[in-house]
């Protein structure tokens, strides 16, 4: 037996690679799930900003959602989040009428 060197080391680096490319998905909801970090979530609640939803007003909480409303996810002002309802929410970020109708719900 002339000594074979087993265990060579293989590239099992490439399986372990991070795969947090995803932040162009739109969605606080998301986001909010991911990094388990509610932080808008508490800016409303320290600001006691009734819990119902903007456009619709249903004050369910488990469908309530908070939206940005200059759609910049890093802008925690408590003036630009609301609540929304899981169903209004996707429509605003999906059809700009709906977007318009918050808007004019807000100045
Ligand atoms: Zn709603
Ligand atoms: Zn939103």
């Amino acid at each position: 037996m002339h000594g074979r060197a087993f265990g060579t080391p293989m590239a099992f680096g490439l399986i372990l690679r991070g795969n947090s490319g995803n932040s162009e998905f739109v969605g606080e909801r998301h986001v909010n799930y991911v990094t388990g970090r509610p932080a808008y979530r508490s800016v409303l609640v320290r600001h006691k900003i009734p819990k119902v939803c903007r456009l619709c007003r249903t004050a369910d909480a488990r469908v309530l959602a908070v939206h940005h409303i200059d759609e910049n996810r890093l802008n925690n002002q408590v003036k630009n989040l609301t609540w929304l309802c899981h169903n209004c929410h996707h429509l605003v970020h999906r059809y700009e009428h709906e977007k318009e109708r918050l808007m004019a719900t807000i100045v």
